[in-house]
């Protein structure tokens, strides 16, 4: 069926691996009790070119995630009139908030009021409100973004009060770790820092975590969204 063709491997083997993520998902709601089709499947596409989009794309994805604002940009136009869902998953610079509000459904990296107050501030109004989840820094690590737990409640009450955004959850990139019981250890305290935000008031649908590596510690602890990279598109550039 195939005719061999410069670029064909690469595109058999996003494909495949879309597909092979794809079960692995379904396997892990299965095994951990989670409602089939209950995780949504966000390719982290940064630093990937817009043909590799365009395959998994064909292969059934319409959620794409972005770190790299400058390197966003250009492939968000050139995939324009796709039904395309596009996350913005880095951290956000002040500087970056305008074109973030301006081109994407959602932003995953929030972890201070200001970068809140200025997304709040920049979302166009013809658009419907920005989608954001809170990132916590569960392993307190310098180098990463993310409010700390304790700083957690008063962010997210904030946040909550901003009328262009609609607080959806939580998002956590924990400290990397190859071993299942570990992972689930800090996924759990961001599902448990979840349900504490629930009970207390908040209306909140999403818990952004797992990645290539750990998206089935992830969804054994309650994940409603993964942002998978390596797994899908190979190493990044
Ligand atoms: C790149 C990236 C991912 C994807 O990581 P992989 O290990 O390649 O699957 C997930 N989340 C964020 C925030 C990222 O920047």
């Amino acid at each position: 069926m195939m005719t061999p063709s410069a670029g064909n491997d690469n595109n058999t083997d996003i494909a495949a691996h879309v597909a092979a993520i794809r079960k692995r998902i379904a396997s892990a709601e299965q095994l951990y009790g989670r409602t089939p089709g209950s995780v949504t499947l966000v390719a982290a596409s940064k630093t990937h070119a817009c043909s590799d989009i365009m395959v998994a794309y064909q292969a059934g994805l319409r959620h794409f995630g972005e770190s790299y604002l400058q390197d966003a940009l250009p492939k968000i136009t050139a995939m324009g009139n796709q039904d395309i869902t596009w996350h913005f998953i880095g951290a956000i610079q002040s500087n970056k908030t305008r074109d973030i509000a301006q081109h994407f459904a959602w932003a995953h990296g929030i972890d201070r009021i200001k970068i809140g107050e200025r997304l709040n501030n920049q979302r166009p109004e013809n658009m419907p409100p920005l989608n954001i989840c809170v990132q916590v820094n569960v392993g307190n690590e310098q180098q990463k973004a993310g409010v700390t737990l304790a700083g957690l409640p008063a962010l997210a009450d904030g946040l909550q009060k901003l009328t262009r955004l609609h607080v959806r959850g939580l998002m956590v990139l924990p400290p990397p770790s190859g071993d299942f019981t570990e992972q689930r250890v800090y996924f759990r305290q961001i599902r448990q820092a979840y349900e504490q935000l629930c009970a207390a008031g908040h209306d909140l649908d999403t818990l952004s975590m797992g990645m290539s590596g750990d998206l089935e510690a992830a969804i054994a602890e309650g994940s409603t969204l993964v942002r998978v990279g390596t797994a899908i598109f190979g190493s990044r550039v």
